[in-house]
């Protein structure tokens, strides 16, 4: 069937101008859409819902996109596409990624070849390859895929383009684009996978918050304190927090106005920086419940310095512990809780005496565990302001204490405080 029969057919199934039709159905073809496909679009776009003939699904919209699909046709806007190199199968491959949407919901995207996708394109992705990632489905457009850009603007409501505030990033995320202030920065030299090279790794700042970076490609503009706009970065896990990588796919360029910082960490409720999968540099404020084992004076192998349980290093087997102070106290803010972990400095603090001093309380007691209860006394019920980083692993979540403080003004106070005001 030729596509000016093909045309006429659809035309007459769905009672529109046939002519219309035939420049729509031109158009798709020209854009090497197969015709199955290119006739799917169209009965969709003209208000049919197909029929998912042709060995692939077309659908009506992303949110009815499943793991369980194979392939799908759907026609989405592009909000943002990222640009770097894999390793793929021992060779490099420049792939592209993002995030598509319509007005049902968003679906990541990654392509396997350069189909010239930009920032706000409407797309009709044919033959698009689902695969499952984190239990939620994505799309691979690849060598069976066709791509074809319709006149028509989809609206969506989602902002297009990168742009992003360091406090909303969470591991994962590409095609991001930030404007931060380099807070540290350092060069080191690494063993990379093609030998020696050098890179740049540090902190960014914004107002919302702070973020490590690594850049694989070292960009002068990327100096202490600058002030920087840097676009097309990809977001991984590192150290169980969201770290910013800047490519040599990467733009900086260097802003006139400095970037706002904020001098705090990121407040935010436990629960939501739990649930971002690890926040760096956030600010908690809560009451610790309770005081977890390994709390105290303990001891720390001396090859790998974990702590290690009557002598015994899962790793080093029978071996001289060197005595430590640290914490792990639960800290519960009402919308969750995570480990905060307080070191040797910290502990002494809250401890009120040194490892020397712990010593000699295990020693009169002939128990170790003494010098936990006496820091248990000291800190559960209480309400403290902890800031560090927190990471999520399968153990749990745990805020790694830069600084513990006891939040000296009680709400019961402040209350009675109130009250007595409003009395006199
Ligand atoms: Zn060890």
């Amino acid at each position: 069937m030729t596509v000016d029969e093909r045309a006429e057919e659809l035309a007459s199934d769905l009672g529109v101008d046939k002519e219309e039709v035939k420049e729509d159905l031109e158009n798709l073809v020209e854009y090497s859409v197969p015709i199955d496909e290119a006739v799917q679009s169209l009965r969709r776009k003209y208000g049919d819902g197909g029929d998912g003939s042709g060995g692939t699904r077309s659908k009506d919209s992303i949110d009815e996109i499943t793991t369980a699909d194979g392939n799908v046709t759907v026609t989405a806007r592009v909000l943002n596409v990222g640009k770097r190199s894999i390793r793929y199968q021992g060779s490099d491959q420049v792939i592209f990624e993002g995030v598509l949407a319509d007005a049902s919901g968003t679906i990541d995207y990654t392509a396997w070849q350069d189909f010239g996708l930009s920032p706000g394109d409407t797309i009709t992705a044919g033959n698009a390859g689902v695969r499952e990632w984190d239990g939620s489905p994505e799309l691979n457009l690849g060598e069976s895929t066709s791509v074809a850009f319709e006149e028509e603007t989809l609206e969506v409501p989602y902002e297009i383009g990168g742009d992003a505030e360091l406090v909303d990033i969470e591991t994962g995320d590409r095609g991001v684009d930030v404007e931060v202030r380099v807070s540290e920065v350092e060069r080191r030299t690494i063993d990379g996978r093609d030998g020696e090279t050098e890179i740049l790794s540090g902190v960014l700042a914004d107002e919302t918050a702070k973020l490590p970076f690594t850049d694989w490609d070292p960009h002068p503009e990327i100096e202490e304190g600058a002030s920087v706009r840097i676009e097309n970065t990809y977001v991984r896990e590192y150290r169980g927090v969201p770290s910013i990588n800047v490519s040599e796919f990467s733009t900086v360029e260097a802003l006139a106005d400095d970037v706002p910082v904020s001098e705090s960490g990121t407040r935010l409720p436990i629960r939501e920086a739990v649930e971002a999968g690890g926040v760096y540099d956030v600010e908690a404020v809560g009451h610790i419940i309770s005081i977890r084992d390994g709390s105290g004076l303990i001891q720390r192998c001396p090859e790998c310095g974990r702590v290690i349980q009557k002598g015994q290093c899962r790793t080093h087997g029978d071996v001289d512990g060197e005595d430590d102070l640290r914490v792990k106290a639960i800290l519960d803010d009402g919308t969750g809780t995570v480990t905060a972990v307080l070191d040797d400095e910290i502990t002494e603090q809250v401890y009120g005496g040194d490892l020397e001093d712990a010593r000699e309380q295990a020693r009169e007691a002939m128990d170790q565990t003494v010098v936990a209860d006496t820091i248990r006394e000291r800190v559960v019920g209480r309400e403290y302001r902890v800031r560090g980083h927190l990471s999520v692993d399968e153990y749990g979540a745990n805020l790694d204490a830069s600084s513990f403080a006891e939040v000296e003004d009680d709400p019961a106070d402040r209350a009675a405080d109130l009250l007595s005001e409003v009395d006199a």
